[in-house]
């Protein structure tokens, strides 16, 4: 017997239970069912009463009758029942919306249940709706674990009995079976001894054992413990040992020398100093660039921080040696912005840039791809359009990502293949990650900061405002218009339908035209909507400052750079995530003049929105902006985390578990530094060898 045998052969399972095991619930294996963890464990010893309950009770456990079952047809095919509970002190009542006929079947007056669940007030009496329902006996039975684990079951599995009460009596079953320690009965330990002994963690076969049984609270800690640092260590091991590979056998294009094309822009095109933060990443670009591997890099910079300057004069750099570069945005706004603000950067320096986009005509395309595969363009920019198959480079040096988030890793990985020798990498994005993610998520990359704002900028200062205040509001932005400022208005897409987003947004544009009426005030719409034509119209209009408002989607949240625009005004901005409004609030302050952000929002906000705004009024610091959004969201929320995929941790959480995090990370780190073929260690190897990430990360890094 093996750990990695099929289910079905466990005592208590069988063919049919093993297919309902395999299609509900991921377990194929005897090891997928240890992996099965419990949500929660039910302890005996602190079992509430229904008369002592209160509405801060939180989750309870209570053991009692239930009697007087009912059902009330609330629609076609649906039901509500209801159970009244008695446990010698109250009543209380039970009630089920859903799975109704199931419950029904199988709860039996003169029984002892326990029942746990949220209890909470309706109608003036406690109720619980959806409780987790056992007899007690199942307690019982297993008198010898003080803990009883608690496992998420669905319907189907309940239906083919696979309850909570029959799950656990399986990993019982299951790990007696594997009890005996160092035979082929137990389950495998996959960390290094001096690891183990080092941070002082339980073996794997005692912590899957106290993870599902354990003795003690404390224990169960315990287990955690070492169920978290294990799957950090291997995620922290996956990437580290990818980015060591990167290093040590992936050959990059050399970059040595600084020539013509670099030299006169920096002496005669420059339109201003360099901050000294740009010129310390330029300068670690620059040294990755000639080291002869490959460069993968992330530069982190807040909005504003002059990250395109950067990028430019990168750039450059890879002409200088011959070659080609790129730059890829998310939106053809911006695509386009950086087109023309290359156009005037480079103006004389004989450099040819193009842009490509989708919305080009098909003959201008075959034109630019003819001239890139001949070599004869220097600079392409543009949106995903550029990694797709037909867009062949002569010789292509650097590829630059600007505003990572949106572009998933396999569309990076595309880039990466488009040259023979891979061409070096630089994403940049602002949107600051926070620490805790940076440090798992991308372990593979290395990392610059550019930390200082060029000079002369002033924070900008974020307001919180109402409706009743938007008259007040309003005479505000009439004193900055009339003073020679402009105005952003911003809407959120907020609907399924893109059609009740565009009608929130033009009574949006009436409204605000109605207050500032033409012909003294021009006003301005953009939403995605508009062709690329007539987006650009309304934004060249905007930036010539003909109009004074722009009223606007999210469109326009990355990218627009307009100094003269002093005031985001954003509407419903409680339906904003923390890392979007940061964005939004980038658009402005990009000039000498004080600049604004009026956050309006509905009266009643959730705690979460209110802690966002809070957050919003309070720092303009997008790293702290980033922190709070973990804590307030979670990771799963963090845009961009979605498509990656990577961050779907079982035990560990990247919000609580930072000092784990830091102290995997650097165990790894040392480990591989002294030992980096992991000779000593068979174990990860053989990690290594099986590691799904294999192929992705390998072909990426
Ligand atoms: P982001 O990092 O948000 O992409 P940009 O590169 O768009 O920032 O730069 C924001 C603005 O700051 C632009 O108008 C740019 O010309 C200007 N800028 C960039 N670097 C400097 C500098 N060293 N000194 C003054 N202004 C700068
Ligand atoms: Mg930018």
């Amino acid at each position: 017997m093996n750990i990695y045998d099929d289910i079905a052969y466990l005592k208590g399972v069988g063919p049919q239970r093993a297919k309902v095991l395999a299609s509900e619930a991921g377990i194929h294996t005897f090891a997928d069912l240890l992996d099965y963890l419990p949500f929660r464990h039910v302890d005996r010893s602190v079992m509430s009463t229904v008369a002592t309950l209160t509405e801060e009770s939180g989750l309870v456990v209570l053991k009692g009758l239930v009697s007087n079952m009912q059902t009330v047809a609330t629609g076609k095919h649906r039901e509500r029942l209801t159970v009244d509970f008695y446990d010698g002190t109250a009543r209380l009542q039970l009630v089920w919306f859903a799975g109704t006929k199931w419950v029904r079947d199988k709860l039996k007056p003169n029984v002892e249940y326990l029942v746990i669940g949220h209890p909470t007030v309706f109608n003036g009496q406690w109720q619980i709706s959806h409780p987790e329902i056992e007899p007690y006996s199942y307690v019982d039975e297993g008198a010898r674990h003080p803990l009883m684990p608690v496992y998420t079951t669905t319907e189907k599995m309940k239906q083919n009995g696979l309850g909570t009460k029959a799950i656990a009596r399986l990993t019982d079953t299951l790990i007696s079976q594997f009890s005996i320690p160092n035979s082929q009965f137990s389950i495998p330990e996959n960390l290094p001894q001096d690891i183990l002994s080092h941070f002082r963690l339980m073996g794997r076969q005692q912590a899957m054992t106290a993870i599902h049984y354990p003795d003690s609270r404390e224990q169960l800690e315990q287990a955690r413990t070492r169920l978290k640092f294990e799957e950090l260590f291997f995620l922290q091991l996956d990437y580290q040992y990818a980015h060591q590979q990167r290093v040590t056998r992936s050959q990059g294009r050399i970059f040595a020398h600084v020539g013509d094309h670099f030299n006169r822009f920096y002496n005669e095109k420059i339109p201003f100093p360099l901050t000294g933060a740009q010129k310390r990443v330029i300068k670690e670009i620059r040294d990755d660039m000639r080291s002869g591997r490959q460069m993968n890099r992330l530069v982190q910079g807040d909005v504003g921080s002059g990250k395109t300057l950067v990028a430019l004069m990168c750039m450059l750099l890879a002409l200088d040696g011959g070659s080609q570069a790129c730059l890829m945005a998310p939106t053809e706004i911006l695509a386009t912005q950086h087109y023309n603000t290359f156009c005037t950067m480079l103006d004389g320096l004989g450099i040819s840039v193009e842009l490509l986009i989708g919305s080009l005509k098909a003959s201008q395309k075959k034109s630019i791809k003819k001239r890139l595969a001949e070599g004869e363009i220097q600079i392409l920019i543009g949106t995903h359009a550029l990694i797709e198959d037909d867009v062949v480079f002569k010789d292509l040096g650097l590829v630059v990502i600007d505003e990572q988030h949106r572009f998933g890793v396999e569309q990076r990985s595309k880039l990466w293949n488009k040259s023979s020798i891979p061409p070096h990498i630089l994403v940049m994005t602002a949107t600051p990650i926070p620490r805790t993610l940076a440090m798992t998520l991308y372990g593979d990359l290395d990392c610059s900061v550019i930390d200082e704002l060029p000079p002369g900028r002033r924070p900008v200062r974020t307001y919180h405002r109402t409706e009743p205040r938007r008259p007040l509001v309003f005479s505000f932005l009439k004193q900055q218009i009339d003073a020679g400022r402009q105005v952003y208005f911003v809407y959120p897409l907020v609907h399924e339908s893109e059609k009740l987003d565009l009608r929130d947004l033009y009574a949006g544009f009436d409204m605000v035209s109605s207050y500032f009426p033409r012909p003294d005030y021009q006003v301005s719409i953009v939403h995605g909507q508009l062709t690329p034509e007539e987006k650009t119209f309304e934004m060249d209009r905007f930036k010539k400052g003909w109009t004074h408002i722009m009223v606007a989607t999210t469109v326009i949240e990355v990218g627009v750079d307009v100094p003269n625009a002093t005031v985001m005004v954003i509407e419903n901005a409680e339906r904003f995530g923390l890392s979007q409004l940061h964005q939004l609030r980038g658009r402005v302050g990009r000039g000498a003049e004080q600049s604004y952000c009026i956050l309006m929002t509905k009266d009643n906000l959730s705690y979460t929105s209110q802690e966002r705004i809070r957050t919003m009024c309070s720092t303009t610091d997008g790293f702290e902006i980033a922190e709070a959004d973990l804590r307030l969201r979670g990771p799963g929320d963090i845009q961009g985390l979605q498509q990656s995929g990577t961050l779907d941790l079982r035990v560990a959480s990247i919000v609580d578990d930072e000092p784990l995090v830091r102290a995997t990370r650097d165990t790894v780190h040392d480990l591989l530094a002294a030992d980096p073929t992991l000779s000593r260690y068979p174990l990860l190897r053989q990690h290594i060898a099986n590691s799904k990430n294999k192929m992705l990360w390998g072909k990426i890094s």
